[in-house]
């Protein structure tokens, strides 16, 4: 089994005379929380979209999960799992009626979905909400449903796309409980987040900087390499001389 996930090489992506992505490479490793950081413009949901299949790169060549970046997205897709900024589910379906519908998407039979399904609310804890409308759950639960449904395939690697945004500590703590747990199974995590606490958690941790990635390490190294006694602290050397963002 091959244990690098993504591999990519001098990835770059332009919009015209525009340089959004610019010449980016690393290796993600199976079982890996990497944690991909950069300021607001810095060009990471460009480099997410490349690397999830949804866009094809100028230049530059790579693999995720075996497929290549430049030619293989739609194969990429089915392959990875993603969570949005907005959770992806639908407020005005069931909790089950959510399960069922991902679960179609990514491609299970029945069987696999009845499986599966039972199996998420039970992890969960949620079974006696199976049929309660997503929209009036707590948030906490909304995110946990959202990951379990973004993974409900086993995929090698997920993508969470700052999946935190906006929720409590207590939850977001919980939250990455369930990263561990994914992890430890084997399941490799990219994941972008704006708190720099959870930079913390990752196994290694990208910094990009006006489209290119200035740092790449594990945390503990990175904070050495820059003198600094916190994440947050490298954080801020890097993007002091940043050009674009607010
Ligand atoms: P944020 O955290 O604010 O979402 P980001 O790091 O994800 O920032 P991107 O959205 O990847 O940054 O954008 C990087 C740069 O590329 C920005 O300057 C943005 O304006 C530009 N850009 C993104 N998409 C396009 C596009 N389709 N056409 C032209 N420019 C684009």
């Amino acid at each position: 089994m091959n244990n690098t996930v993504i591999s990519v090489k001098g990835l770059t992506k332009r919009f015209g005379d525009f340089t959004a992505v610019n010449c980016i490479s690393f290796d993600v490793k199976r079982g890996e929380i990497f944690g991909f950081l950069g300021a607001n413009g810095a060009g990471k949901t460009t480099a997410m979209r490349m690397l999830c299949g949804l866009s094809y790169p100028t230049s530059g060549s790579g693999t995720v999960v075996g497929f290549d970046v430049t030619r293989e997205g739609e194969k990429i897709k089915r392959h990875i799992g993603y969570m949005s900024q907005r959770f992806s589910l639908y407020n005005d379906l069931t909790v089950w009626e959510n399960i069922r519908l991902f679960a179609g998407i990514y491609g299970l039979s029945k069987a696999e979905t009845i499986e599966r399904a039972n199996e998420i609310l039970a992890r969960l804890d949620i079974t006696s909400e199976r049929d309660t409308l997503v929209g009036s759950l707590p948030l906490g639960w909304k995110q946990k449903l959202s990951f379990a449904v973004a993974t409900i395939h086993r995929p090698e690697l997920v993508f969470l796309d700052e999946p935190t945004g906006g929720v409590d500590p207590i939850t977001r703590r919980q939250f990455w409980e369930m990263i561990y747990e994914a992890a430890d199974n084997g399941t490799s995590i990219f994941v972008t987040t704006h708190y720099m606490d959870e930079a913390e958690y990752c196994s290694r941790v990208s910094i990009m900087v006006d489209g290119e990635v200035r740092a790449i390490d594990t945390p503990t190294r990175l904070k050495e390499q820059f003198a600094a006694e916190s994440m947050d602290e490298v954080f801020r050397i890097l993007a002091r001389g940043a050009k674009r963002g607010d």
